[in-house]
């Protein structure tokens, strides 16, 4: 097989093309996802040189050595394919250095125990060479130790498999086809463990060659794809430059992520302090809140509202997201809260333009026929709407300037305001025309409400500006009603029309609807 002769170098080759792999992705070594997978390219052109000079070696001796050089790489190799796993699969690995070098632990043993002479017995009970298609190399028979060293080991590269197809279950369709190609090309070193001696491929550093299919997919996936590349990096700046508080919860209810928005958010809803959030209990927060803590128990989903009354009102919408499809008490949930004060106020303020009337501050006409109409009347007391016409307003305005004719009319409503506001519903329903609506027992009641007022009016002085100050009289009209089917039109037309016999017998007097003026029916 004259391809076989230059099985060195091809592993040279493999050591070369790993290593240079491992210099471009040390650039890299500090972005998210992306952390370990330098060293495990380092350490795959260890094992690939380690073998190479196994099998260039001519002397027994310098084989074991080489040998023996293999096997820190190679058991180390499985730990960080765990490592490159786990920390791209996971949004928070922080904890994860401190876990390697524990879990290296039992490596670094096994590797002593290699190294030391007298302890070798330990781990091989037989070594010997052998010559396998003119590739000469060590055979070790491991011992039961060694081979629980083994499976240890394995047991990395197992998990970090598994974790690779959990993770692909979970990823959305555009990184599915590269999340897919990584997790092959891991699982090749990984399945390789147990099929190479069920294939009884026996080749002296074949090994090292299964490894190359991995960190090439890592390559391609991590680096070279850029979509893949600010995958999951770009998913957790995005999280964490997001106005929304993001937190989420696991089965047990305890949070296991939360973005910078949501600290500070929920620090201004339960005045917990900030930094604190991550890993405790979610209950902190739904315990002032039991409508969604309801909810939340239930995994149901839902949008709430909570308003903080501080030094400045804030309104959060909050809404819960379950992590999955089916609703059960064994998932957790995706909480999301949005500021929505900007909302509300441009709600109100919306609502306070349909509404009010921007000169005066009373109800505009449209609002003020609402109210009235969603009036029910109470047993016993009667329904009295009172239509106010300031008298010969046209010439406030020839006379002193239009400037000087809104100033009366806020004047005019304020007073209106003040001695209506706690009885009844007050409105501007023209330019210079008023209405009031409130219950009262009689007619006689409404009346002298209304002449009240009137009175009230002929002894005020409006100040129109730093100079002049006026007094203003208004004609009244009034329509009172004790039956619930009347209707606002008619109610104000009656209105309407005292309103205009007022007018014209005079001004500045008060008529109920088509009763005679006031002072005769008084005499009544
Ligand atoms: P009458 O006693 O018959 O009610 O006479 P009047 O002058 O009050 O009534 P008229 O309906 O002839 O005129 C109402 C005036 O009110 C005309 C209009 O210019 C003025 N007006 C209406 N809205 C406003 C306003 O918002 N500001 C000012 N300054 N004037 C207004
Ligand atoms: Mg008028
Ligand atoms: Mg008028």
């Amino acid at each position: 097989m004259p391809w076989i002769q230059g099985y060195p170098y091809y592993l040279l080759m493999g050591s070369v093309l790993s290593f240079y792999m491992g210099i471009s992705s040390y650039r890299h070594r500090k972005s998210a996802g992306r952390r370990y997978l330098w060293i495990l390219m380092l350490l795959v052109s260890l094992i690939f040189i380690a073998t190479a000079g196994e099998i260039m070696s001519s002397s027994f001796q310098a084989k074991l050595w080489w040998k023996n050089m293999q096997q820190a790489p190679l058991f180390l190799s499985a730990l960080f394919t765990y490592a490159v796993v786990k920390e791209y699969v996971s949004p928070s690995a922080e904890r994860l250095p401190v876990k390697l070098a524990i879990f290296s632990i039992p490596i670094a043993l096994d590797v002593l125990l290699i190294f030391t002479d007298t302890y070798h017995h330990l781990m091989r009970s037989e070594v010997g060479m052998a010559t396998v298609a003119g590739v000469s190399g060590i055979t070790v028979k491991p011992t039961l130790l060694s081979m629980a060293f083994i499976a240890y080991d394995q047991l990395f590269g197992l998990y970090a498999v598994c974790l690779l197809a959990v993770s692909l279950m979970n990823r959305p369709r555009a990184f599915l086809r590269r999340a897919f190609l990584l997790f092959v090309g891991l699982l090749v070193p990984v399945v390789s463990v147990f099929l190479l001696p069920l294939l009884k491929i026996t080749l002296t550093g074949f090994t090292a060659f299964t490894y190359l299919p991995a960190i090439i997919a890592a390559y391609l996936c991590l680096f070279i794809d850029s979509k893949s590349t600010i995958y999951p990096l770009t998913k957790i700046k995005i999280l964490e430059h997001m106005k929304d508080g993001v937190v989420l919860t696991d089965r047990n209810d305890n949070i296991i992520g939360i973005n910078e928005a949501a600290t500070s958010i929920l620090f201004e809803i339960t005045g917990i302090s900030n930094e604190t959030w991550m890993g405790k209990n979610i209950d902190l927060f739904m315990r002032h809140h039991k409508d969604i803590g309801a909810h939340y128990s239930q995994r149901t989903e839902g949008q709430f509202e909570i308003v903080c009354t501080g030094i400045r009102e804030v309104c959060y919408g909050v809404s819960l997201i379950a992590t999955e499809h089916q609703a059960t008490e064994n998932k957790g949930m995706l909480i999301v809260f949005s500021d929505h004060s900007e909302k509300k106020r441009y709600e109100r303020e919306l609502v306070y333009q349909a509404t009010i009337d921007d000169l005066t501050g009373l109800y505009n006409r449209r609002h003020f026929m609402q109210m009235v109409q969603n009036q029910t009347i109470p047993d016993g007391l009667g329904l009295a709407l009172l239509l106010f016409d300031i008298d010969d307003f046209k010439l406030i305005n020839d006379t002193y300037g239009h400037l000087a004719g809104d100033q009366a009319l806020v004047d005019f409503s304020n007073k209106i305001l003040q001695v209506y506001q706690n009885k009844g519903i007050a409105g501007r329903v023209g330019g210079e025309e008023f209405a009031v609506c409130f219950f009262a027992e009689d007619k006689r009641a409404a009346l002298m409400e209304a002449e009240d007022f009137r009175t009230t009016m002929s002894d005020y002085k409006i100040i129109l500006n730093e100079h002049d100050s006026i007094q203003l009289t208004a004609s009244i009209g009034i329509s009172f009603t004790e039956r619930r089917e009347v209707t606002f039109e008619d109610l104000y037309r009656e209105a309407d029309e005292a309103l205009y016999r007022s007018k014209n017998s005079g001004k500045n007097r008060v008529t109920l609807g088509r009763e005679p003026i006031l002072r005769e029916a008084m005499k009544g």
